[in-house]
């Protein structure tokens, strides 16, 4: 499976591959709600998976990836390489994120307090900034040890993309500064570590969706 990249475009409106900006839910969803401060989550990514990344999963899913603007502690303390996830694994996590890996559906756009700057994802074959990318498909660069999932169903867990050790997401002037960022201007993803997106490759459900961290 061939690695791509997203750069990062701010010039115009995303369209529905983007970082910030409305949030497309399924019908008759809306915006998750951090279970820790009870405040709508904002989506940090969410994109159609490319079919240029050949990824294993059926074309036009949608991962979205959404985390509370004031909770940013990374996604989970145990570590399940090696072992199946618990079953239901997507509603033990610690409350704060959220994230799907929706397939082809009826979507609406949902909008919450404007706290990123919106920008476009945009596919390339080579990042933007080879210290600062996301990847999309190909396999894993682990900065510590490899790690692979199973998800409770059985299914492998397919590597969907990875989010660079801090990656700054930039934020609207007017936004407030997000808690324990290493930028005033910016957020990051969980604590702004290395971050790894898995899904089943069955889609066995929309929440299946597993993320873990290095660093
Ligand atoms: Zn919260
Ligand atoms: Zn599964």
């Amino acid at each position: 499976m061939p690695k791509k990249f997203f750069n990062l475009r701010f010039d115009s409106a995303p369209s529905q591959d983007s970082v910030g900006g409305a949030y497309l839910a399924p019908e008759g969803q809306g915006l998750p709600c951090c279970t820790q401060c009870d405040q709508q989550m904002i989506p940090f990514l969410q994109f159609t998976l490319p079919v240029a990344a050949q990824l294993p999963f059926a074309e036009g899913s949608r991962l979205s990836v959404l985390m509370c603007p004031e909770h940013n502690e990374i996604p989970s303390f145990e570590s399940f390489d090696a072992r199946p996830l618990p079953p239901a694994y997507w509603e033990q996590g610690e409350g704060h994120w959220y994230a799907s890996l929706e397939k082809s559906q009826a979507m609406h756009r949902v909008t919450g307090t404007p706290t990123l700057q919106p920008a476009e994802l945009v596919l390339a074959d080579a990042p933007a900034d080879e210290d600062y990318r996301i990847a999309v498909g190909g396999a894993p660069d682990w900065v510590q040890d490899d790690e692979s999932f199973t998800c409770a169903c059985g299914s492998a867990m397919a590597f969907v993309c990875q989010v660079s050790d801090g990656f700054e997401f930039p934020k609207l002037p007017d936004a407030p500064e997000q808690p324990d960022s290493s930028s005033a201007k910016s957020y990051v993803l969980f604590l702004g570590n290395e971050v790894y997106v898995f899904a089943c490759a069955q889609q066995c459900d929309p929440r299946a969706v597993w993320i873990t961290v290095q660093n």
